[in-house]
């Protein structure tokens, strides 16, 4: 079979594999569709460890590709509840199931976490083997194609639903990649009355306008914090981080109205400074989350019923051979690019 492997930094290699077989309690899923995911293009950018992860069970070099749907062709021994033919999405998340955070059910704050795709062979191939706790049915009103969106869109849904949103607030996002988009189509599902976007591309925030922001801002303007505090009446609610730097962080404490909270998404790359007399004067919080946890049949069921429509990020499918120059690199040099879908199968 076919499958992109990343050997270091910059050496994605699309090459013939061995098919993987089921173990007990796991399953070979066909992969319909794969997004490629910015954790992905920082794999790609910057390298993995070259240790095999304590759950991934594998030495590197990896399969990347963590956001997929498929269908199952093969079950292993001990599987009770799925069997072949059946449509699902991965929630690709690895733990050990007894720390201190997974024995409290929080098994996304793991002390070992780990993803398939990046610690393990992931969905950039024709076929993947994973376990069957990972595993969330589709029903027949969502794609395939929405199938592989599930992933990102629990991001977002989760952190919206940990944050102190309530129906009639005004939120801001920072950042209008997949993560911001899906999280401004989460707020809205959520009941918020203002979305204010706020991100450096034009291009990207004509496409938040399309998806429901309520009002976008560039980047580059002048007082990024005052107009977001005139559009929303004194403050928002909560201002969403899904860019990660110093400029964005400091723009979404100072929006923030009394009793506001910074809900963080984005991954930071180093540390950032924060205002805490501002925080202290409004009595902000200041918080974060990491992927996510027991959200996946509620996300698919908000997609089957039409409240979340997370195909609307997709601005682009193609297959596997094409995931170098027409998808990695794409997403580096064009703006315009949300989510890329990558079909991995031949027919
Ligand atoms: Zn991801
Ligand atoms: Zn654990």
């Amino acid at each position: 079979m076919q499958a992109a492997v990343l050997y270091s930094a910059k050496d994605l290699r699309v090459e013939q594999r061995q098919e993987p077989s089921a173990g007990a309690k796991q399953v070979k899923v066909k992969v319909e569709w794969a997004g490629i995911c910015g954790s992905d293009l920082h794999a790609y950018l910057h390298g993995l460890a070259l240790e095999a992860h304590p759950l991934g069970g594998q030495q590197p070099p990896f399969a990347l590709g963590h956001e997929f749907s498929g269908t199952i062709v093969e079950v292993g021994d001990g599987v009770t509840k799925y069997a072949a033919g059946d449509r699902v999405a991965i929630e690709p998340l690895l733990y050990c199931g007894d720390c201190y955070a997974c024995s409290r059910g929080d098994y996304n704050q793991c002390m070992k976490v780990g993803f398939v795709g990046l610690h393990r062979d992931g969905g950039f191939a024709e076929y993947v083997v994973v376990d069957e706790y990972m595993l969330h049915r589709l029903p027949d009103e969502v794609s395939f194609e929405e199938g592989a969106l599930i992933e990102p869109a629990a991001v977002s849904f989760y952190a919206v639903r940990e944050s102190k949103l309530k129906a009639g607030d005004s939120v801001a996002i920072f950042g209008a990649g997949p993560i911001g988009l899906l999280t401004l189509l989460a707020a809205k599902a959520a009941g918020a009355m203002k979305l204010i976007v706020v991100d450096l591309s034009d291009e990207r925030l004509q496409k938040a306008k399309e998806l429901g922001a309520t009002a976008v801002i560039n980047g580059n303007e002048e007082n990024i914090a005052g107009k977001i505090i005139a559009l929303s009446n004194g403050g928002v609610n909560v201002a969403y981080e899904c860019a990660g730097a110093q400029a964005t962080m400091t723009n979404a404490v100072a929006s923030l109205r009394q009793g506001g909270q910074v809900m963080t998404l984005a991954v930071f790359m180093k540390p950032v400074s924060i205002d805490m007399g501002q925080i202290m004067f409004k009595a902000a919080d200041v918080t974060a989350t990491l992927a996510y946890r027991h959200v996946f049949p509620e996300v698919i069921g908000m997609v089957a019923a039409g409240r979340l429509d997370v195909k609307s990020v997709i601005t682009k499918k193609i297959g596997l051979n094409q995931i170098v120059e027409e998808g990695f690199e794409q997403l580096i040099q064009d703006v315009k690019q949300a989510k890329i879908l990558v079909r991995p199968s031949q027919d």
